[in-house]
């Protein structure tokens, strides 16, 4: 077994090809090609199997990479798929939309001089073989139980809590107040990384294993927090956090300036074929237009690139740090960069001009401060730098707040930080109020699909605990 592995001296670091630019600007598909079984392996082949892997330290759901790398190697990949998707209800997801360079790659040990493995890319080629093999099934319960579970959100971190939770025998039904489930996976990554037939594949699958999933359905519209705890034994939210940062800027509100992801949902629900009045009337359309995007994060690179494959006139990114501080993961900023995006780097809007519409951004150069004690750099502007951009259209991608959860649920007895997140007892994952639980981005802010994963399989297990020490304590009292 061991001197299939350990090829990183020999064999270099080989990411799945990219499709080519001219091709991929003009397409919401995925841009990378798939590996090969034969490329799979041998890039799986290249893992030194660490003693104490860092990869795996490093990874939200703790996978265990260095034995699925090495099943791989092994052309095991049907064993490699069960140790995979043991940790990750989602593995295919992550593969291809985890900033890998952040976390489980960005700790490879042998990055330094060699290149670390691929490790997403051959999570994404053993889950995606799976499906093809149809080794990917149901859940199936071994006992059935007799509580019920509702969950609030179809996004990562609901799906994979109904998904644990109906593995332990429960009954669950997950509400979303969209019209299809899977959150930002559906309505605000684009297809370019993350195609939607990968997604819906997911859901279908929760359905066949018996789990509800009410869409159209908005929680403090259609029913109130205490309706959801007389229906069911426990409730957990998962509603992620929507509320859109804004700009404090003179010409904030003039047509053609646009929250992103308004621009974003427009675009996923037309690459689904819906009718998109905003969209087909031009008003979310970039076609033809010069395109500012303010921002600098991952929601910031998804609007540029976006942009690209509507054909707009031409797009520009404008972020007040420079390239080394983005929060957006650099691959995708060379992403962008490869297919036309144009970057002011160090740069921040003063105003937005036009009349009724916008016709420009004006903007001032900024320069980095020294290092604080934390390291972190201030951006300060430097003055008598002004310029103008010309656009047509203006995207504001500023990150996103929780929205005021206890009074759209009708229940002051929830208790929010001074972040606007629902707080919860860290330890048991519940609410101030009996058996309600909260997970994924509404308790940690704006963070990642993977995040959103690891805190509904926590919140799962949180949750049966709690109905299996209910049920004792109602049975010793009876
Ligand atoms: P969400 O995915 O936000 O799901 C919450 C669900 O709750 C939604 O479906 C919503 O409709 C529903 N809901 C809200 N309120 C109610 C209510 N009152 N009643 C019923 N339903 C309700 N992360 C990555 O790891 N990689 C990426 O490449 C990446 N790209 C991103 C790109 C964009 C544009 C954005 C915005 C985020 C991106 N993220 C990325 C972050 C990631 O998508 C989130 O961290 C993750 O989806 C959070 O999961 P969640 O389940 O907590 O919430
Ligand atoms: Fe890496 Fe994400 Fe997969 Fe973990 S889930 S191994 S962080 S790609
Ligand atoms: Fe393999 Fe790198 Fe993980 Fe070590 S850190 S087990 S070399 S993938």
């Amino acid at each position: 077994m061991a001197e299939k592995m350990l090829k990183f001296i020999d064999i270099p670091q080989r990411m799945p090809e990219k499709r080519d630019t001219d091709e991929r600007r003009h397409d919401f598909n995925e841009i990378y090609r798939e590996f090969d079984d034969q490329e799979a392996r041998t890039q799986a082949s290249r893992c030194s199997q660490c003693g104490i892997p860092f990869c795996q330290v490093h990874c939200p759901v703790q996978n265990n990479i260095p034995d699925w790398l090495r099943l791989t190697a092994e052309g095991r990949l049907e064993e490699a798929y069960a140790v995979s998707q043991a940790t990750n209800n989602f593995p295919e997801i992550c593969g291809r939309i985890c900033p890998q360079d952040r976390l489980c790659e960005g700790n490879c040990v042998i990055e330094k001089g060699f290149h670390s493995v691929t490790i997403g890319s051959v999570e994404k080629y053993i889950t995606d073989t799976a499906w093809e093999k149809g080794w990917v099934k149901p859940v199936t319960p071994a006992r059935e139980r007799e509580e019920s579970v509702g969950i609030i959100g179809g996004g990562p971190a609901g799906l994979a809590a109904a998904e644990e939770l109906r593995r332990r025998g429960y009954k669950v039904t997950v509400y979303d107040r969209h019209d299809r489930m899977g959150g930002l996976l559906i309505y605000g990554i684009p297809g370019f990384k993350l195609e939607k037939d990968v997604v819906m594949r997911r859901t279908r699958l929760l359905e066949e294993a018996g789990i509800e999933l009410k869409s159209n359905f908005a929680v403090g519209r259609d029913a109130g927090l205490d309706e959801l705890r007389q229906r069911h034994d426990a409730v957990l939210i998962a509603t992620g956090v929507y509320k859109a940062r804004d700009l404090e800027l003179p010409g904030s509100g003039l047509g053609g300036v646009h929250q992103a992801l308004d621009y974003l949902i427009a675009a996923n629900r037309k690459g689904l074929g819906d009718k998109v009045p905003e969209f087909d009337s031009g008003l979310l359309d970039a076609r033809g237009k010069h395109v500012v995007v303010i921002g600098g994060g991952d929601t910031a690179m998804d609007c540029v690139r976006t942009a690209i494959r509507q054909e707009a006139a031409s797009v520009t990114c404008m972020y007040r740090r420079d390239r080394e501080n983005m929060p957006g993961s650099m691959r995708e900023v060379r992403n962008a960069e490869e297919e036309g995006v144009h970057f002011e780097w160090l740069s921040a809007p003063r105003a937005l001009l036009g009349d009724d519409s916008i016709s420009g951004v004006r903007a001032i150069r900024m320069r980095l401060s020294r290092p604080d004690s934390s390291g972190r750099q201030t951006p300060k502007p430097i003055p008598e730098t002004d310029f103008t951009l010309r656009a047509d259209m203006v995207i504001k991608a500023l990150g996103f707040d929780p929205e005021d959860v206890p009074r759209l649920f009708g229940c002051p007895e929830l208790e929010v930080t001074r972040w606007g997140t629902v707080k919860i007892d860290h330890r048991s994952m519940m609410t101030p109020l009996e058996g309600v639980f909260a997970a994924g981005d509404i308790v940690r802010g704006a963070s990642l699909v993977v995040w959103g994963i690891r805190d509904g399989r926590d919140a799962a297990e949180n949750i049966h605990k709690y109905l299996l020490s209910r049920r004792t304590l109602q049975a010793a009292s009876a």
